[in-house]
C-alpha cells in the first residue's frame, strides 16, 4: 500500500491540508505501507519556494515522515510534454484557442440549451474541435491550450473503487458511462497555454510514476477522478484505489481556502498549539 499527499505550494497549509496529510500518513502506517510527498508546482505564477519550505516544516512539526525523494512537478515538464505529443499523434487531443468569454458565448447560444457545468466549469461547446484538421500530422503546438477529445477517448464506461466517499455519499464500485463523460465532463484542458500541462494530466502521470496504490484526497476532487481514470485507460496506466475524504469547514460551513490565514498551521504553531491539538481539531486524535 502506497499513498501520497500532493499539496500545491501556493499558500500556507491549513487545517484541511493537515487533515488530508495526517489521514493519508496514518492509513499508510496502519497498513504497513508507504507515505509519499509530491509538490504540485506546475503553475509557476502562483507557486513559491517559501511556501514549499513551509510545507516541509509544517509536516515535520505535525510528526509526519515521508519517503524520499520528494517529487516536484516543476522538474517533470518534459515528461508531461512527451505524453501530450503521444496523445496529439493519436489525435486524442486538439488545439484550442477559445478564451472564457468565447466558451460562455458558444455554450449559451440559443440552440444549445442551458450550459452544463462539469468539474472544470462549463462543458466545452466544441468550437475548436469542429475546426481541427489533420492535427496528428503537424507538430504539437507549444503555445496553445490542448483539450482532450472526450468522445474519441472514451469508448466504454470507466470504473474505479472508492473506499471513502464522494460529496453525495458515493462509495464502493463507481462507474461512469461514456455518454455521461462526454455530456457532463467533455473536452477538458490537458495543457494550459501558459503552463504547458494541467493538473489532470500531471496527477495521472505522477501517481503512476510514484507507484501510488491508494489516492487519498478531498471529496471536492471526486468528479475529477472520472477524468483521471479516462486518462489512465488512454495511457495504459493502472487505476489506483481512491479514498476521498470529507472537507474541513469553517463555522459558516465554507471549505477552508489558502487565503484563510487564520487557520494556517503556522498560525496555530505561533499561538502555541501542539500537533496533538491539530489532530483533535480535525477529528483525528
Ligand atoms: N494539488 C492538489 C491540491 O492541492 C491535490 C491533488 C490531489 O491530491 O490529487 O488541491
Amino acid at each position: 500500500m502506497r499513498t501520497r499527499f500532493a499539496p500545491s505550494p501556493t499558500g500556507p497549509l491549513h487545517l484541511g491540508h493537515a487533515y488530508s496529510a495526517i489521514l493519508a500518513h496514518d492509513m499508510a502506517r496502519a497498513a504497513g505501507g508507504e507515505f509519499l510527498l509530491r509538490i504540485e508546482d506546475i503553475d509557476r505564477s502562483r507557486a513559491r519556494l517559501e511556501w514549499e519550505d513551509l510545507i516541509y516544516d509544517d509536516l515535520h512539526w505535525l510528526g509526519l515522515a515521508w519517503e524520499s525523494p520528494v517529487m516536484r512537478q516543476s522538474d517533470r515538464l518534459p515528461i508531461y510534454r512527451h505524453t501530450l505529443t503521444r496523445l496529439w499523434n493519436r489525435d486524442a487531443v486538439f488545439a484550442c484557442t477559445c478564451n472564457r468569454r468565447d466558451i460562455l458565448a458558444a455554450a449559451s447560444a440559443p440552440n444549445e440549451g442551458e450550459p452544463v457545468t462539469g468539474p472544470d466549469g462549463i462543458v466545452y461547446p466544441g468550437t475548436c474541435r469542429a475546426h481541427r484538421s489533420d492535427e496528428g500530422k503537424r507538430p504539437v503546438p507549444e503555445d496553445t491550450a490542448l483539450r482532450l477529445d472526450m468522445a474519441r477517448a472514451v469508448t466504454e464506461a470507466v470504473a474505479f473503487e472508492e473506499t471513502g466517499h464522494g460529496p453525495n455519499g458515493e462509495t464502493g464500485a463507481i462507474t461512469a458511462e461514456s455518454r455521461q463523460l462526454v455530456t457532463e465532463i467533455g473536452d477538458v484542458v490537458l495543457a494550459r497555454r501558459d503552463i504547458g500541462t494541467s493538473y489532470h494530466l500531471s496527477v495521472v502521470i505522477d501517481d503512476a510514476a510514484q507507484g501510488i496504490t491508494h489516492v487519498t484526497r478531498g471529496e471536492d476532487l471526486f468528479e475529477a477522478t472520472k477524468i483521471h481514470v479516462v486518462l489512465q485507460r488512454l495511457l495504459g496506466l493502472p487505476t489506483p484505489i481512491y479514498h476521498h475524504h470529507r472537507l474541513i469547514r469553517d463555522e459558516s460551513g465554507r471549505r477552508l481556502a489558502k487565503r484563510d490565514d487564520a487557520r494556517a498551521i503556522r498560525t496555530y504553531r505561533d499561538d502555541g498549539a501542539s500537533p496533538e491539538d491539530i489532530r483533535r481539531l480535525v477529528g483525528l486524535a
